[in-house]
Order: structure tokens, then C-alpha cells, then sequence
């Protein structure tokens, strides 16, 4: 699918090495992104870039939990590529359990991953995009956080999280040409849904009206249209990805 939708364009992914962010970053690679591969680990990162293959790429170790870590892929970014056009804020962790198992640490955890994570990318990549007067951000929720499941109680109200720092982050920027919008994806096939049993994974493809999981490729499609100009009027929306469950 290599339409050149963002030719020109620097992209930031983080946690790129595998699963969704590793089809998002080879799907704008093959839209004309310089694109930077961000994951905890510098090893599993480059793999990926390597996989990807070609030139227009930087594979780089990054803690998105850090604030320091995350300035500095920015920082870095701009330097090696010249400019930041798009973000995506993808990296995430499941540390599900029942109210009555779920510890403190747990919950910390998934909240500091996914809801500070993304604030801080917010942040850093709008320091840069405002000044440039364009960007695309585009931040990875969940239909956990519009639903609720059982079972995760911590990664829903961090997805649901993303949604108000979507919302805020997009009305603050967008008189300064940078759009924020979120993807919800439902039940998609990775090493995160991976851990499943297959009851339980099966249970939940039976409940999806398209009647299947979705594909990483298929979460990339939507996250690329938001970041192209073929969505050049949206900001703050809230894209489902999910086959039609929770509509
Ligand atoms: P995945 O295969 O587990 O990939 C997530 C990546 O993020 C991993 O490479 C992971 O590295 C990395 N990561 C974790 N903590 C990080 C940190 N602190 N800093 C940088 N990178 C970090 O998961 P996925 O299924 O592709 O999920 C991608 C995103 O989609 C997540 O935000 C997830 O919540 C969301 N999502 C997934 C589904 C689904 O059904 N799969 C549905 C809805 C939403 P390690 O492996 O080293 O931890």
C-alpha cells in the first residue's frame, strides 16, 4: 500500500519492535516516512528496522516512561531528520487481574505506560510540531477504554485516559495546525492478545459482529489515514478499529 500519503514526512512510533506499532511503522515507511522505531529495547528496535528494511529509518531504545528518554527521542529525531511531522503514541503493557488481585504496583504500572506515556509523547512532539505550525498526533486507546473489561480495571481507565488527553491536547493545538486524534483498536491479533487462552480469545472474536479478530495492518490503515492530510479537517475524534463491537 505504498500511496506516498506522508512522502517528505518524519514519524515517531513508539513501541515499534513488534505487533501493532511495528505494522504502523512499516505502513508509513512505505507511505514515504522517515520513520523512527522507538522501543525499550535498542536490539529488538533495530530488528524491526531491519525488517522493515531500506533507508528512512532509526531504530532507537527509549523508556516512554521517562521524561528525560522521551526529550531526548525527539531531540534526536529532529536532528537526524530535520523535522517531526507525526507521532504515534503506541507502546503498551497488560498487567490484567480482578479488582480483588490487582496490586498497587500493577496499577501503576499500565497507568504510567500508557496514560503518562502519552502525555509525555504529547508534550515533546507538540513542543516541536507548534513551532513548525503542523503535525499529526495520533494516540493509541483502546475499546477497553470506551467499554470497560472486567479484569482491567487499570488498562481501561488508562485507555479512557487517552481519550480526555486526545481531547484536551487536540483543542489546545489545533490553532497552531496540529491535529490530535485517538484509534480505539478492539481485538487485535498480537503477542499482548497473544497471552489469551484460546477460550477466552475465541469468546471474544464470537462477540465481534465482523466475527474475527482484526490484524495489526488493519489498525496501521487507520492510524496512517489520521496521520495523512486525507484527514486534514479531524482533530480530537476518536477512531474504532474494532470489527463493529461496542458500536
Ligand atoms: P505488543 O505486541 O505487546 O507491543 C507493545 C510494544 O510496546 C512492545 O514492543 C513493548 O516492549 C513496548 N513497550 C512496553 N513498554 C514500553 C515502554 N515503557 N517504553 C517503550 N516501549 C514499551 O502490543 P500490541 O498488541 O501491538 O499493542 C500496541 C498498542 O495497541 C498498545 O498501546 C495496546 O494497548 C494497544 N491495543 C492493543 C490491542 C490488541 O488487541 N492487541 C487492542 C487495543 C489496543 P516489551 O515487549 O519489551 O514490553
Amino acid at each position: 500500500m505504498g500511496a506516498d500519503l506522508v512522502a517528505g514526512r518524519t514519524a515517531i512510533v513508539t513501541g515499534a519492535a513488534q505487533g501493532i506499532g511495528l505494522a504502523i511503522a512499516r505502513l508509513l515507511h512505505e507511505n514515504g516516512a522517515k520513520v523512527v522505531l522507538v522501543d525499550l529495547a535498542a536490539d529488538l528496535a533495530g530488528q524491526a528496522a531491519a525488517g522493515i528494511g531500506g533507508d528512512r529509518l532509526l531504530p532507537l531504545a527509549c523508556d516512554v516512561t521517562d521524561e528525560a528518554s522521551v526529550e531526548q527521542v525527539v531531540r534526536q529525531t529532529v536532528e537526524e531528520f530535520g523535522s517531526l511531522e507525526i507521532y504515534v503514541n503506541n507502546a503498551g503493557i497488560a498487567r490484567d487481574a480482578s479488582l480483588r488481585k490487582m496490586s498497587v504496583d500493577d496499577f501503576e504500572a499500565v497507568m504510567n505506560v500508557h496514560l503518562k506515556g502519552s502525555w509525555l509523547g504529547v508534550r515533546a512532539a507538540s513542543a516541536v510540531m507548534r513551532e513548525a505550525g503542523r503535525g499529526s498526533i495520533v494516540n493509541i486507546s483502546s475499546l477497553s477504554g470506551k467499554s470497560g473489561n472486567a479484569g482491567q480495571t487499570n488498562y481501561s481507565a488508562a485507555k479512557a485516559g487517552i481519550v480526555g488527553l486526545t481531547k484536551a491536547a487536540a483543542k489546545e493545538l489545533a490553532h497552531k495546525g496540529v491535529r490530535v486524534n485517538a484509534v480505539q483498536p478492539g481485538l487485535i491479533r498480537s503477542a499482548m492478545t497473544a497471552a489469551m487462552s484460546p477460550q477466552a480469545f475465541a469468546e471474544r472474536e464470537a462477540a465481534i459482529p465482523m466475527r474475527r479478530a482484526g490484524e495489526p495492518g488493519e489498525v496501521a490503515g487507520a492510524v496512517l489515514f489520521l496521520a495523512s492530510d486525507l484527514s486534514s479537517y479531524i482533530t480530537g475524534a476518536v477512531l474504532e478499529v474494532g470489527g463493529g463491537r461496542f458500536m
